[in-house]
């Protein structure tokens, strides 16, 4: 069965698919303050912006990384 994590900043969400992921720490190098395997959740959103994060999630090599955009609440 395929698990996916889902983790929001209420604008973007990332999902992370374990079972695909290479574990070579690419996001863990790039943003070590959102990723972190040590810790639980391991992804922390809040301490990256938006734009830091696509940028990171588009260099996962084994694209256990995407994301997708929420609608903005306000009008
Ligand atoms: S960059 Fe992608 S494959 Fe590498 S550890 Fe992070 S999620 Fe897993």
């Amino acid at each position: 069965m395929d698990k996916i994590h889902e983790y929001s900043n209420g604008e973007l969400t990332i999902i992370w698919q374990p079972n695909i992921c290479q574990h070579a720490g690419i996001c863990v190098k790039m943003l070590p303050k959102v990723y972190n395997p040590k810790e639980r959740p391991w992804i922390k959103i809040e301490n990256a912006t938006t734009a830091e994060l696509i940028d990171q999630i588009g260099k996962c090599p084994s694209g256990a990384l995407t994301y997708r955009m929420e609608k903005k609440k306000e009008e």
